[in-house]
């Protein structure tokens, strides 16, 4: 049985920008992850060409001001590679079409004086939304758009929680992805001397033996820390955390989780005439949206990653793909698909959030996730970097 400062259990974004902050400060850090690659929601599929396509999150802002610090500190901003302008486009009776021919331009004019009245506290996203638009325009339009952001309904989503106004880094490209993907983000996070991965690590069971976390995994290895670190949907969480932390797994188990199933196809260029673009969100919700590879085009590829219901099966998510991009089955050269739980917040959220926090205060257990401040990649470095520096504190260390 191995000994390290801290444990984090989960290898998403949130485990491993904890982990960068720990290691950084120099603890040694265990990040155990079930899967068999770090990244979680982020992953990049890698082909042996060289070429990549997303499964995941696809796009980074420079407004992600925590995230840049993180890649900075480890001087890997020359990896950030600038996204090509190319649009959004709408999949309306099955064809494309841009999002400006698919409102109601009338109703959109009516209903904007109202945005002076508008406040975002308590409201969910189509309560706050649906009257600065049109029912009409919202039903049609802006709820499929806007579903397509968290991969899923977000009408019931408290909706300061969907987009948030960030300052930006002006100097450095408006939004990026890294050479060799998204996932790169977290390959340089981990790169360093006092972090150890490990993979194929499912975490089952956490216990608490003199002053220490013991954790069992389920190939029946333990590993030792003298802090935890919680970094996985909050329902895995609430099963692990139950014996031992009982008002805390009762907080995570209020947090809805919805299950996301995903396809990713690589193509050769000439086997879609579809034009290129950055998404396709389709108007009658069959999925939620596909994004493409278009932001980094290829001479010889194109790839899109369909982000579909968890209820379709492998076959009938490809027919449906194949459907949308005008191709054969046998054009799709690479087919990956993957599975990834995410989050519902509703309102009433930052209640929940206080009850986690409450029942972790001066516990030398931490908490950090996508369901804090939000689900974006941002949210997630900073909740880290707050859970770091308690941790860091804690542990007296230098930050
Ligand atoms: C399709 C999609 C597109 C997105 N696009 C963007 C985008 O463009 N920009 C953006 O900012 N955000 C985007 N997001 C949101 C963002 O990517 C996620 O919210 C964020 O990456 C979640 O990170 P996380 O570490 O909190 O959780 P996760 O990524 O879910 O990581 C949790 C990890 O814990 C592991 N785990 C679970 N249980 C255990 C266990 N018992 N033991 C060990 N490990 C365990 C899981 O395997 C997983 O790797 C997107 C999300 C999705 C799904």
């Amino acid at each position: 049985m191995d000994r390290y400062d801290v444990i984090v259990i989960g290898g998403g974004i949130s485990g491993t920008s904890l982990a960068h902050a720990c290691a950084r400060a120099g603890l040694s850090v265990l990040v155990a992850e079930k899967t068999d690659a770090p990244g979680g929601c982020i992953h990049s599929h890698r082909l042996e060409s060289g070429y990549w396509f997303e499964l995941g999150a696809h796009t980074c802002y420079n407004s992600y001001r925590a995230l840049l610090e993180a890649l900075e500190s480890k001087n890997a901003l020359d990896k950030l590679l600038p996204r090509a302008k190319v649009p959004f486009r709408l999949l309306s009776n099955g064809k494309v079409r841009s999002i400006a021919s698919e409102l109601s331009l009338l109703s959109l004019l009516a209903h904007v004086p109202s945005i002076l009245f508008a406040s975002k506290e308590g409201r969910t996203v189509r309560d706050y939304y649906e009257p600065l638009v049109g029912r009409g325009n919202y039903e049609r339009v802006f709820g499929p758009l806007f579903a397509a952001v968290p991969s899923q309904s977000a009408d019931e989503f408290p909706s300061d929680m969907l987009f948030k106004k960030r300052e930006r880094r002006k100097e450095l490209p408006r939004s990026f992805t890294l050479t060799g993907g998204l996932q790169t983000v977290v390959d340089v996070l981990l790169d360093a001397p006092k972090l150890t991965l490990l993979l194929n690590a499912e975490a089952v069971a956490i216990e608490r033996q003199a002053e220490q976390f013991v954790v069992r995994f389920a190939d029946g290895s333990e590993h030792r820390g003298r802090f935890l670190a919680m970094a996985i949907p909050p329902n895995a969480g609430a099963r692990l955390l139950k014996p031992g932390f009982p008002a805390l797994a009762d907080a995570l188990s209020h947090i809805q989780v919805t299950r996301l199933s995903s396809i990713g196809v690589a193509l050769p260029r000439r086997a879609t005439p579809l034009e290129p673009l950055a998404f396709l969100i389709p108007l009658d919700q069959r999925f939620y949206s596909a994004v493409s590879r278009d932001t980094v085009p290829d001479p010889t590829y194109r790839a899109f990653a369909f982000h579909l219901k968890p209820e379709l099966s492998l076959d009938e998510g490809l027919r449906l793909i194949c459907q949308t991009l005008h191709t054969d089955r046998e054009q799709l050269e690479h087919v990956v698909q993957r599975h990834v739980e995410l989050p519902s917040p509703r309102l009433g959220h930052p209640g929940i959030v206080r009850e986690i926090d409450q029942a972790i205060a001066g516990q030398p257990l931490f908490v950090t996730g996508n369901y804090f401040g939000g689900l974006a990649i941002e949210d997630c470095v900073l909740r880290s970097n707050a859970e770091a520096a308690r941790l860091l504190k804690a542990a007296g260390a230098a930050a």
